[in-house]
């Protein structure tokens, strides 16, 4: 394989003379919004020009200027076994060379179906999608259905994808470029979207039909549940009869096996899934008790469909990745992420930068903050000001690949080692001492 990209590089660098991130953004933002097809890619709330990937391994990732960096972003969550796994790779290339979409079902849909109901206790059936957002529009979709209700209630700070309704004041790329909501959507698309706190109850009126949470928020930084909001929330929608759906597309088979709502000994009614079960290829999927599932079509008349659902080569990378995933991969995966929060933590202190460090089992935040952050308010405050920017470019510098925008979080993956760990908090102490040296 490095001999395959090596040659192709020399083809490249021989033909058309250096390819560099510079002169491909440049090109990119000719064809292309801003020059990328995800916004937070972009660098708009650090600042500077994205390095372009040229190829990656494990826990690095090379750009095409042929810099190397130990690599948190790891597509956002969706890959956990790090870059280029070779079971999933081999995977990958054997389904795709058997045909790469048939629009005909697969036995390797029902395989995937099958892994994930067996892991998630109370989830009785899945319907596969190409993406989070899909799984989330169609979720709720589902609960209004199945309630007879319209009003949905989401928590700021909250990023269910990015289908209209659910657009109002969500995390992620949203909470980056500092939109409330987006241009485009209209006042009746979100009119029935109430957006309260995150960690706090809300109270539920008679037409709620579903409330949706990220059981431990990650696209606002990290914010963790505080002890018995999502165990409250699984009260209040049982008292006012909606449907509690839990997004876990970050979460979900990356705390464990399974559901991290089963950690905390709650049932939602509706899971989305997404990321971690496409072992790094397109795909969603939302779940939950069988009456509630077969409302949906062909056996319901909820509508909900896709060309590339279920996708062959996806659930052939889906199915390789969760295969590896056991006990021991998630004890490793915390420790891992404990070490490295342990040492940024350390690092901070010993330079006198305030900064918080939350992290549970493979997810890590860093916001610049002298409190613990527990809403959209705190990490929005958190963002303000240039200092994860300067942290941000100067750990760049150092051959560390964070997420560009303070509202990501840091997936160390189970290719991370100890060196990497060391490496990373070596260059943030660095850092943190510049940072303190050199106040704003
Ligand atoms: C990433 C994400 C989504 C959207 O998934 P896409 O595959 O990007 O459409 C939805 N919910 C949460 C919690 C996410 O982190």
């Amino acid at each position: 394989m490095g001999g395959l990209m090596d040659s192709r590089r020399q083809d490249a660098d021989g033909a058309l003379g250096r390819i560099t991130g510079e002169s491909l953004f440049e090109r990119a933002r000719r064809v292309t919004p801003g020059g990328v097809n995800s916004p937070v890619r972009a660098f708009s709330s650090v600042g500077g020009t994205p390095y372009f990937v040229d190829h990656a391994a494990g826990s690095r990732v090379w750009d095409t200027d042929g810099r190397e960096y130990i690599d948190y972003v790891q597509s956002y969550g969706a890959v956990i076994l790090g870059h280029g796994d070779p079971a999933v790779t081999e995977a990958v290339v054997r389904a795709a060379s058997a045909g790469t979409s048939y629009g005909a079902p697969t036995e390797r849909e029902v395989l995937l179906a099958e892994m994930i109901c067996d892991a998630v206790r109370g989830c009785d059936m899945v319907r596969l999608t190409s993406s989070g957002t899909e799984a989330a529009m169609s979720a709720i979709r589902l609960a209004r259905a199945y309630t007879g209700r319209s009003g949905v209630i989401k928590f700021a700070g909250c990023y269910h994808g990015h289908s209209d309704a659910l657009l109002a004041a969500g995390g992620s790329g949203v909470a980056t470029l500092g939109l409330s909501s987006s241009a485009g959507v209209t006042t009746g698309a979100v009119g029935d979207t109430l957006v309260v706190p995150y960690n706090q109850l809300p109270s539920l009126s008679e037409d709620v039909a579903c409330v949706i949470v990220e059981p431990v928020a990650a696209n606002m930084g990290l914010v963790l549940p505080q002890p018995g909001f999502i165990e409250g929330l699984r009260e209040a929608c049982d008292e006012a009869g909606a449907l509690l759906i839990a997004d876990e597309v970050i979460t979900g088979f990356r705390m464990c096996r399974g559901s991290y709502t089963e950690l905390i000994g709650v049932q939602p009614d509706l899971w989305c899934f997404g990321k971690v079960i496409g072992g790094g290829l397109p795909i969603g999927a939302f779940g939950g008790r069988r009456q509630i599932m077969e409302m949906i079509a062909p056996s319901g008349d909820v509508y909900q469909a896709g060309t590339l659902s279920g996708n062959p080569v996806a659930t052939a990378a889906g199915l390789a990745a969760l295969s590896r995933l056991d006990q021991e991969s998630y004890a490793k995966l915390s420790r891992t992420t404990r070490a490295l929060a342990d040492g940024l933590r350390a690092a901070a202190r010993d330079a006198g930068i305030a900064v918080q460090v939350p992290a549970c089992s493979s997810l890590l935040g860093i916001a610049f903050s002298h409190q613990p952050i527990c809403d959209f308010d705190g990490a929005r405050r958190a963002g303000e000001g240039n200092l994860y920017a300067r942290f941000f470019h100067a750990m760049l510098h150092r051959g560390i690949a964070l997420a560009p925008s303070p509202f990501e979080v840091a997936f160390p993956s189970l290719a991370h080692s100890h060196d990497d760990i060391e490496m990373t908090v070596t260059a943030a102490r660095d850092v943190f001492t510049e940072l303190a040296d050199s106040p704003p």
